[in-house]
């Protein structure tokens, strides 16, 4: 008997390889196939023969067409990667560049990595062999420090470019300054939308090439009354829409993880309730922080008999492109940023979505096949209240990072500076006058020693000033821990419902000793390194291991960042004070005073702000503090707050805060000199 098995083992393991070969040769010819059926692919060799004739090309064509998988693989079997040049595709979303990487290389039967690869910030994976290369723009935008002619590059091709990201406007500028000095160069400006003109007319008259779409009749629906909660107006839909409608998945938007985690749970606790007795809903959620292991998820074929619900961020309104889909869920909001130039804050809002928005959001459910879209809010919001378009981004954000970048690329004056919609000057300005309140800028606006220095890390321009203060301070292996575990992502804790105590018990564990947020999160990095940096011990910490995970290979390459620029390892272990300095030297705007009703006023803003439940320092409220961020829920509130002394803004910022800042809390008084000013809280 034990040798029949003996011998009828080998010739198993012998079946299972025929059957995967099998598999795999199977699953080839349909992905060909598949790319065959796209839109696209009737139109590959004019599109080649024009990229061929002019060196700018603007493409338009529906979303899912096929132009950002597709138009690569085209240029690359037509020998532009020949000599060791590489495609360059950029993509706004991070979570775009890796799926669409992941899928063309599927299609090409490589390994990821391999001829096709992405890079986004603190993950690069490519390799010499990447012919390739998806990227985000900021990346892209990155690479012109190292390489400002990106010689590298045969082909840069723009994606996207409808999305008018900050970064995708400053390539702009940039690679239509390269196409005047190499000839050679290919670009290609790709766009969902059919507003091209602008595109053509910023590109010296650059010809349009149009690719037909599909796009099947959409039968909108809207509310008849404006949803007070669309949140529960958005889970009534799903559930109406799956006992009522024909096959066909369904597509949500909202605008943050939060809301798209609180939906997913209603969503599974109201199936439960309905035991059996409905058809099964698998439901996808979909945004920029999703784990890699279920970005796949999503476009898993649906299985017979049940239905996909796609829980999605704006990421999928052009970005990503997942079929199937029959129906639209619209509550018209997304999650915009916001700068107000007076006071120098940005701030993340959800806002109503434009008419171009809520268009292509709608057309989502016509690429297959006739579609409707759910719109949860009135026909009169959409025709009067929608704007047209959004605002570019470069219009509605702090623009000190790019100037940073700028300037380091040698780029002085801003003013004449190539831009398709130039940002306002007064926010120019305020850019300005904040790198040169954290030393970058000298006073005749030219980058300085730390200015270079912090050019370099792909960091805020304020947590990277930290980085390089943490040499005077002596404490740059502390702060580059905290500048890493800031970075990586807002969920480091989590709260089980059923473990509410021993959650909020372990971590107060790391802020004993009222130490502030910015030390807490040093003190779960060190923990987590002394366990080895285990698993288990973040399970008994209640901490979240992916974060974790992804803060330590932040924090490696912010450490060979130090190296490059020269700032020595260095650690004063248990001296809170330096390390609270050096993080001041960067957040020193951000610095805030207790009031009597125990909210805070920011110091030069004079904003009134609180300090984020989910602080430490929430009960502890100290006179002074310093904070990471302002988040805007139902009140501005602080995150990651650390306590300050008021003497530290004049020794680390005298060109920013005088005496009369921090002496008295209204200094408007004083000046009309009502009597003595009050005495320091
Ligand atoms: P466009 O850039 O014109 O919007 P894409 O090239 O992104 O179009 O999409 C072409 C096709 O590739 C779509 O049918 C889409 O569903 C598919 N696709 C894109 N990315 C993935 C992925 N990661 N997994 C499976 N299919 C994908
Ligand atoms: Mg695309």
């Amino acid at each position: 008997k034990s040798t029949v098995q003996a011998g009828a083992e080998p010739d198993g393991e012998m079946d299972e390889l025929a059957e995967a070969i099998d598999a795999k040769v199977t699953l080839q010819r349909e992905l060909q196939d598949e790319r065959k059926n796209l839109p696209v692919y009737k139109f590959k060799d004019d599109l080649l023969k024009a990229i061929d004739k002019y060196q700018v090309l603007i493409i338009v064509g529906e979303t899912g067409s096929g132009k950002t998988t597709q138009i690569p693989q085209y240029l690359h079997e037509a020998g532009y990667t020949a000599k060791g040049k590489k495609i360059a595709c950029t993509q706004p979303r991070r979570v775009a560049a890796m799926s669409v990487a992941a899928r063309v290389a599927q299609e090409m039967g490589v390994k990821l990595g391999h001829e096709v690869g992405y890079s986004i910030r603190f993950e690069d994976c490519t390799s010499d062999k990447t012919v390739i290369k998806y990227m985000t723009d900021g990346m892209l935008l990155r690479e012109f420090l190292g390489e400002p002619d990106l010689a590298s590059y045969s082909v840069v091709m723009v994606d996207e470019a409808h999305e008018r990201t900050l970064s995708t406007d400053i390539l702009f500028g940039l690679v239509k300054d390269i196409a005047r000095f190499r000839p050679d160069v290919k670009l290609l400006i790709s766009s969902a939308t059919l507003n091209a003109e602008k595109f053509s007319d910023f590109f010296d008259e650059a010809p349009i090439f149009k690719i037909p779409g599909r796009r099947y009749k959409v039968d909108i629906h809207y509310t008849t009354a404006p949803e007070a909660d669309y949140i529960a107006a958005a889970v009534v839909t799903v559930l109406q829409l799956h006992v009522t409608q024909p096959a066909g998945d369904i597509l949500l938007f909202l605008t943050g993880q939060e809301e798209i985690e609180t939906v997913e749970e209603m969503l599974k606790q109201k199936m439960r309730t309905f035991g059996g007795k409905m058809a099964e809903l698998v439901i996808c959620p979909i945004y920029a922080n999703l784990p890699t292991e279920l970005q796949a998820k999503i476009f898993e074929p649906t299985p017979e008999g049940s239905r996909k619900v796609v829980v999605a961020t704006n990421i999928a309104e052009t970005s990503l492109t997942i079929d199937g889909i029959k129906y639209v869920i619209d509550p018209g909001f997304c999650k915009l940023k916001s700068y107000n130039p007076r006071t120098g804050m940005e701030s993340l809002r959800v806002e109503p979505i434009s008419k171009a928005s809520a268009d292509q959001r709608a057309g989502r459910s016509g690429r297959t096949g006739s579609g409707k879209c759910f719109r949860l809010f009135t026909e009169y919001n959409f025709r009067n209240d929608l704007d047209d378009d959004t605002v570019p981004e470069i219009q509605r954000s702090n623009l000190a990072n790019v100037v940073l970048r700028l300037k380091a690329l040698g780029i002085n004056d801003l003013v004449s500076f190539d831009f398709m919609d130039p940002p306002a000057s007064e926010a120019l300005l305020k850019a300005l006058e904040e790198l040169f309140a954290l030393g970058a800028l000298n006073s005749r606006g030219e980058l300085t020693k730390t200015g270079r220095r912090m050019a370099e890390f792909p960091l805020d321009p304020m947590l990277s000033k930290a980085i390089v203060a943490s040499e005077k301070y002596k404490c740059s292996e502390e702060v580059v821990t905290i500048a890493a575990m800031l970075s990586a992502g807002n969920a480091v804790f989590y709260r089980p419902k059923d473990k509410l105590v021993h959650a909020d018990t372990a971590r107060q564990a790391f802020h004993a000793g009222n130490v502030g947020d910015h030390v807490a999160l040093l003190n779960v990095y060190n923990a987590w390194k002394e366990s080895g940096y285990s698993s288990q011990w973040c399970r008994g910490n209640f901490v979240q291991p992916r974060t974790m995970k992804r803060a330590r290979d932040v924090r490696d390459q912010l450490e060979a960042l130090l190296e490059r620029v020269e700032i020595e390892h260095c650690s004063g272990v248990g001296d809170l004070g330096a390390i609270t300095k050096a993080v001041t030297a960067g957040y020193f705007r951000n610095a805030a005073r207790r009031q009597k009703d125990g909210s805070y006023r920011a110091v030069k803003s004079r904003q009134t702000v609180f300090v984020h439940p989910s602080s430490g320092m929430a009960e502890v409220t100290p006179s002074w503090v310093v904070y990471h961020e302002l988040v805007l829920t139902t009140k501005e509130y602080m995150r990651q707050v650390t306590e300050l002394k008021p003497e530290w803004l004049l020794e680390i910022a005298p060109h920013y805060y005088q005496r009369r800042d921090i002496d008295g809390h209204e200094p408007k008084k004083m000046a009309k000199g009502k009597g003595p000013a009050p005495a320091p809280l």
